[in-house]
C-alpha cells in the first residue's frame, strides 16, 4: 500500500490504451487541470484569488496550521452531464486519509465553465513534523484525478 516514489506527479485521466485516434467517439474525458496548495485565499466580486502558494508546510507551531487546496476539474465537450462527487484528500504517506475535505456535486458536461473547489484544512492537532510528506489528492467518483506532494517543514530547520 506504501507510495515508493516520493515525488510530485501529476496523473491527468488516459485512456487505457493512451493515443486514440482522432475523431473517434471520445468517451467524456475528465481532467483536473489544476492543484493548488497555498496559504489562504479570498473571493471578491467572483473572482478567486490565492494568497501564498505552497510547495511546503511550515507548521507554526501553536496547532493551527491551516492551508488551503485549489482545484480545477473540466470536462471535454463529450463528457456527460451526470452528477459527480468530488473532493480533496490529504493522505499520509502510507495512503492512509489524513483529511478530507466535504464531498461536492458537481457538472462537468464540457459546456460550461470548468468546475473550481477550494478546501481549507487544518492540520491535525499534534501532526508530527519531521521529514514528512502529504498527499493531497483531487478525487472525482472514488478516482484520483491528479495529485500532489508537499512537505511538512520544522519551522526550526534552515
Ligand atoms: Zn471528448
Amino acid at each position: 500500500m506504501g507510495r515508493s516514489v516520493p515525488l510530485p506527479q501529476v496523473f491527468p485521466n488516459q485512456t487505457a490504451t493512451g493515443r486514440r485516434p482522432v475523431s473517434s467517439e471520445c468517451e467524456g474525458v475528465v481532467e483536473c487541470t489544476a492543484l493548488v496548495l497555498a496559504e489562504s485565499c479570498t473571493e471578491y466580486e467572483d473572482r478567486l484569488t490565492l494568497f501564498g502558494v505552497l510547495d511546503e508546510i511550515r507548521p507554526n507551531g501553536a496547532g493551527e496550521t491551516s492551508f488551503v487546496v485549489y482545484t480545477k476539474f473540466e470536462g471535454c465537450e463529450h463528457a456527460s452531464d451526470r452528477e459527480r462527487r468530488a473532493r480533496i484528500l490529504v493522505t499520509d504517506e502510507d495512503g492512509e486519509v489524513l483529511i478530507e475535505s466535504a464531498e461536492y456535486s458537481v457538472y462537468l458536461d464540457g459546456t460550461e465553465e470548468p468546475v473550481t473547489i477550494v478546501a481549507a484544512f487544518d492540520l491535525p492537532e499534534g501532526f508530527e513534523v519531521g521529514e514528512q510528506l502529504l498527499w493531497i489528492e483531487a478525487v472525482l467518483d472514488e478516482e484520483t484525478l491528479s495529485q500532489t506532494v508537499v512537505r511538512i517543514h520544522d519551522r526550526y530547520s534552515v
